[in-house]
């Protein structure tokens, strides 16, 4: 990496706040359009408010209590209303894998308002076994018509694997298609509502002043760029092109929709979670009872919890990423959404992020590694390259994360 910053490697604030509630730290990047995501983009991170809270707890303080949700709920009628369609044809996208949000949000969409969705699905990148199952519950005992698509294997790999060195990110390519192939398939379909189940402030992944509205702006998928302007796995697509003799078809899948074709649509990308009051747990015995979602049998590597992100093998990798880059693991992340949501309080959370925060995803890491065609050796190489010399020290030939809480230390 020849990020000028030696320092702070991505931007990001060089003294450590913590959120005094959550276990949110300002290191917690906003999420960034993965389309212009090269290896030195300056990242911008939650902000911690002077009462010592971060902008994820304000929020959910503000979902808590300030938030008309029968008012919001009636905007989500008048809208619905206009959408439905009675004529045989579908009237609302809902992406997702069979998760416990897609599921509850396809479900209330067709069966308590009337809706007519198409579900569609961007193939994770390896499927668990509770992933594919779960996959054809929701088909076959939510009830709903899908469509799956799976892209180019040997292409995924390409792209993990760039994501994974110039990124520390193998699961961002994936990210495309996951943004941008249901919005595809709205257009082709001439179907203009695509629903969302979670909210996105949840995890405090967005600025929560941009998310205080229904839907997704249009650089959510699409872009005023030409393709030579753009990215993937962290490299301009042209090089990326070049380097491993890639066609245009070869990344069509990843291939951001230009501005100008959405013009003459009015395709409205919303969230289901602005308009009805949005729970992780409550959606997950809402999945259980309508869709057949079945939790896994062992807890998920990273964390305490065993119904969230189970259905590609690249989860678990992909959070221990976030945890070397930002030091926030999933546990944090976990916890932090389960306090804000007050299942738990901080003092449980310390606990459970004592014992699970940073641990090594080992379940599934030889089929990580396998299909990112990397050696162990070389894979740690990787990871301690991006620690971050803020964050990071090694101290008697272990990494400790210096600026963590002390309970945490
Ligand atoms: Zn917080």
């Amino acid at each position: 990496m020849s990020n000028k910053n030696k320092f702070s490697l991505y931007g990001l604030p060089e003294k450590v706040e913590h959120c005094s509630k959550c276990l949110m730290t300002n290191q917690k990047p906003f999420s960034v359009n993965e389309m212009v995501h090269g290896v030195e983009v300056k990242k911008f991170g939650l902000d911690i408010h002077e009462d010592g809270l971060c902008s994820a707890c304000h929020y959910a303080d503000k979902k808590k209590d300030k938030i008309d949700w029968e008012e919001r709920e009636k905007l989500l009628i008048e809208k619905l209303n206009k959408y439905r369609r009675n004529d045989g044809r579908y009237d609302c996208v809902v992406p997702g894998s069979g998760g416990k949000d897609s599921g509850m949000a396809s479900h209330i969409l067709k069966y308590k308002y009337g809706m007519h969705p198409l579900t569609v699905t961007y193939s994770p990148l390896l499927y668990t076994e509770e992933g594919l199952r779960n996959m054809a519950n929701w088909i076959n005992i939510g009830g709903f018509d899908n469509i799956l698509f799976t892209p180019n294997g040997k292409v995924s790999r390409i792209l993990a694997r760039e994501a994974f060195d110039n990124l520390l990110h193998p699961i961002q390519p994936f990210k495309f298609g996951l943004k941008i192939y249901p919005i595809k398939v709205a257009m082709q379909y001439n179907i203009d509502l695509v629903f969302y189940g979670e909210p996105r402030s949840e995890y405090g992944s967005e600025d929560p002043n941009k998310v205080d509205k229904p839907g997704f702006g249009e650089e959510f998928y699409s872009i005023d760029k030409d393709q030579s302007e753009l990215y993937i796995a962290g490299m301009p697509i042209n090089e990326l092109k070049k380097k491993h003799n890639l066609s245009d078809n070869d990344i069509e899948p990843y291939s951001a929709i230009h501005f100008d074709k959405l013009k003459s649509k009015n395709i409205q990308v919303d969230n289901l979670g602005w308009y009805l009051k949005w729970d992780p747990q409550s959606a997950y015995y809402y999945a259980v009872e309508n869709c057949g979602f079945q939790p896994d049998d062992q807890r998920t590597d990273g964390t305490y919890g065993k119904y969230a992100s189970i259905d590609d093998k690249f989860d678990s990798l992909h959070y221990f990423c976030h945890y070397i880059k930002f030091g926030i693991g999933r546990t944090r992340l976990d916890a932090s959404q389960e306090i804000r949501n007050n299942h738990i309080d901080r003092e449980e959370a310390i606990l459970l992020a004592k014992q699970f925060e940073g641990e090594f995803p080992e379940r599934y890491i030889n089929d990580c590694l396998q299909f990112l065609n990397l050696k162990r050796e070389e894979f740690w190489e990787k990871i301690d390259h991006f620690r971050s010399p803020h964050l990071w020290k090694k101290e008697n030939n272990k990494w400790i994360l210096y600026q963590e809480l002390k309970e945490l230390l």
